[in-house]
């Protein structure tokens, strides 16, 4: 008889789906016969702008390296990391983007007898470490798309080891106030470790939302994890870290690829933090964008989600698949959210304003299409 190779797993795995990303530009354009460049994508909360020149000159001049192992320690980018966040470096760890992070987290810390507690509509990466390891996911219901802070504070047991919180949520783009996520940090029992998900916080604009790095003082069971993917443009090298005392620091640290950020992604990560201009004109794009989506979507009648990332989540019902696919032949990718449990809505990324206007003539005409304009 034949072994099925697939049961050999474990179990944790077998049961596990894959992360569905957004569609490639260039995989579109092989299945509609389409050009690359007319296409756009607005599918994956990427930044509008093109990576920033500093950027790209490190990562040119790091090539010249590629025969050599990177620093295994990611010196110089710990460094301006620790003078930008005034923390120290023995409380940073790096990862290949802050899905390694979070990935790593959860290795460390749960096990099959741990649950982990989440909320619904939160990111898909978090059930599916949980699911990786055989750890029981506990998903607590949200509140208008948001994280039910009190629901999640109470769903914690003598089993919980981790608490996922994304702040701003993807893909709802739900945020909470400072003072709604210390209170909800101080209903949560010591032992238990609050990971703060802040890959969208350079966008956040008003004073009345946490920096999880100031949290950390008071809260020594807190980890914040940040990345380069989203307002600093470097999706494609894979950078992220996490900020929480020397004591978790050193344990991630212990469990982490030895070279899991390369030397292109180090020297441009710690070039990009000296471009102060460049984060300045993400945050300008995304705001006016934003404005730009949400104004549009007032004026047909659609309702979404307002969000404090660099997209937003729209309602365009039933047939959402079909104005996705729609979409698509117009040369537009968005992301359907289904797997969210969010199957009316489609989450579509902020991009340059002439790309928004793109999406939103090619959404009028989809949603004509399908008889849903009125
Ligand atoms: C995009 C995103 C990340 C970051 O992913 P990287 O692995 O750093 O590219 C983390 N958390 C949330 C909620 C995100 O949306």
């Amino acid at each position: 008889m034949a072994i099925d190779y697939q049961s050999l797993a474990v179990r944790g795995v077998q049961a596990l789906s894959p992360y569905q990303p957004g569609k490639p530009i260039e995989e579109l354009a092989r299945e509609l016969g389409l050009n690359p460049a007319e296409i756009i994508k607005l599918a994956s909360n990427e930044n509008p702008l093109g990576p920033s020149e500093k950027a790209l000159e490190a990562a040119r001049q790091a090539l010249s390296e590629l025969c050599l192992y990177p620093d295994g320690n990611g010196f110089n980018l710990k460094q301006a990391l620790s003078k930008r966040l005034n923390v120290g470096m023995d409380q940073i760890t790096l990862g290949n983007g802050s899905n390694d992070v979070l990935e790593v987290i959860t290795r460390c810390f749960a096990d099959a007898d741990s649950e982990v507690v989440f909320s619904q509509y939160a990111f898909a990466v978090y059930p599916l470490v949980t699911q990786a390891i055989d750890a029981k996911g506990v998903s607590v219901p949200a509140r208008e798309w948001g994280h039910d802070l009190d629901a999640m504070a109470e769903a914690v047991t003598d089993r919980t080891r981790l608490v996922f919180v994304a702040n701003p949520n993807n893909p709802t783009g739900t945020v909470h106030t400072a003072e709604a996520i210390e209170s909800f940090l101080k209903k949560i029992p010591e032992n238990v470790l609050v990971v703060l998900d802040e890959a969208y916080c350079e966008y956040l604009t008003g004073d009345q939302y946490p920096d999880g790095v100031e949290l950390l003082d008071r809260f020594p069971n807190l980890i914040v994890c940040r990345t380069f993917s989203k307002a600093w443009g470097l999706a494609a090298l894979r950078v992220g870290y996490s900020i929480s005392s020397p004591a978790i620091a050193d344990i991630l640290n212990r469990v982490r690829q030895p070279f899991n950020v390369d030397t292109v992604a180090l020297s441009a990560a710690t070039a990009v933090l000296e471009d102060e201009e460049y984060l300045q004109r993400s945050r300008d794009v995304n705001t006016a964008g934003l404005r730009q989506l949400q104004d549009a979507f007032d004026r047909m009648g659609l309702s979404y989600i307002p969000s404090a990332g660099n997209f937003v989540a729209v309602e365009v019902g039933e047939q959402a698949m079909g104005v996705y696919q729609s979409l698509l032949a117009h040369g537009v990718i968005v992301r359907p959210i289904a797997g969210y449990g969010m199957p009316r809505h489609l989450r579509v990324s902020v991009g340059l304003p002439e790309e928004n206007e793109r999406f939103i003539e090619a959404l009028a005409q989809a949603l004509t299409a399908s008889g849903l304009s009125d």
